[in-house]
């Protein structure tokens, strides 16, 4: 197994960016997100969780889509070109790999969303296992392994080395480009299973790891939707959206143009199921009180996902809901509010 000491990392930047953009988690004003790296940049690979997860590396916040161009009576449309150069996203966690797998389901689906398509394929992920998880994570009930991120490089830290195993052909082809920076270590796999093993024993303590998901699958539906709970549970929420902007998976959108005097441009930027202008159309919007509009997050991560793509959720228990909620909602408050039947909370 390969390794490289911390205080080399670096050098690993610097030869990865001479060939590829690198994003990676940056700290700035003392938010810490990914960002492209630069010399000057100040990377933090110690806090776990990002605020955003790596999302807008394949599905960026905001992404122009086309141009219209008008010129006297002609008119042309000038399509923005899809991702052609290769990059690698340094530092995710397992959580968020998976959340990348939600992702996907939904855009590489037919019909194909070629601008997400592009970014995937040009993206390679190095992802972290979680050296040390956090009392809001809850990625095993997902079937996550934070000890094990299903990624192209997976990597573990011990100590002051990390070590790091390539898993893909996008990872090997990564590792031949740098490999000069590492040393083979032959009790390496033996350091590595001591820090699963390690990683494995934290996840059994915290305290919503065992969360039950009993009862929460595509069959559910009317059982569900028709619950009395909603009515008491959504009350606090206000349609913020932050629980939407931090998640891995949420991955609606809007598409909105701009006029820049003869020309018009379309875009389109991330959306919230929480907001009231949501999906509006011209006879007004669906879903008319905010009671529905925070069912829908909750039926669509736990009910409607699973029916549609064979019992997968659309939550990978990250926990940022449970962090950035300023009304402290969250899916896990959801969840025990049905196990409960509206009781304890
Ligand atoms: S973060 Fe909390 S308050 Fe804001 S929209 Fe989501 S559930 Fe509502
Ligand atoms: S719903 Fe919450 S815990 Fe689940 S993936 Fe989204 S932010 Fe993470």
């Amino acid at each position: 197994m390969y390794k490289i000491a911390k205080e080399n990392l670096s050098a690993l930047f610097q030869l990865i960016a001479d060939n590829q953009e690198l994003y990676l988690p940056v700290k700035t004003a003392g938010q810490t997100n990914f960002g492209v790296w630069s010399k000057d940049a100040d990377v933090d690979l110690d806090t776990l969780k990002t605020v955003k997860s790596a999302k807008d590396a394949f599905f960026p916040q905001s992404e122009g889509l086309y141009t219209v161009r008008k010129d006297g009576k002609k008119m042309s449309i000038e399509p923005e070109s899809l991702k052609e150069q290769d990059f690698v996203v340094f530092g995710m966690k397992a959580c968020d790999v998976k959340g990348v797998e939600v992702l996907d389901k939904v855009f590489l689906s037919d019909p194909v969303d070629t601008f997400y398509a592009a970014r995937r394929d040009h993206g390679t992920i190095v992802a972290f296992a979680c050296h040390e998880p956090e009392e809001t994570c809850f990625c095993k009930v997902f079937g996550v392994d934070a000890a094990n991120p299903a990624s192209d490089v997976a990597v573990w830290t011990v100590g002051e080395e990390l070590y790091w195993k390539a898993l893909t052909k996008k990872g090997e082809a990564l590792t031949e480009t740098v490999k000069e920076l590492f040393t083979d270590d032959a009790d390496g796999e033996a350091a590595v299973e001591a820090e699963k093993e390690n990683i494995h024993k934290i996840v059994e303590k915290l305290p919503y790891m065992n969360l039950s998901l009993e009862g929460w699958n595509g069959d559910a539906l009317s059982e569900k939707f028709d619950s009395p709970i909603w009515e008491e549970l959504y009350k606090p929420c206000l349609a913020c959206g932050t629980c939407t902007f931090v998640c891995p998976t949420c991955q609606c959108y809007d598409i909105k143009d701009y006029t820049a005097g003869s020309s018009v441009s379309r875009y389109r930027c991330w959306d919230s199921c929480m907001y009231s202008d949501f999906t509006m159309m011209a006879h007004g919007n669906n879903r008319t009180s905010q009671m529905q509009r925070f069912r829908q997050r909750f039926m669509h991560k736990l009910v409607y996902y699973p029916a549609n793509n064979d019992g997968m959720y659309s939550c990978v228990g990250c926990g940022r809901c449970v962090e950035k909620c300023p009304q402290a909602l969250n899916i896990v408050k959801v969840v025990k509010a049905f196990q409960n039947q509206g009781g304890e909370k």
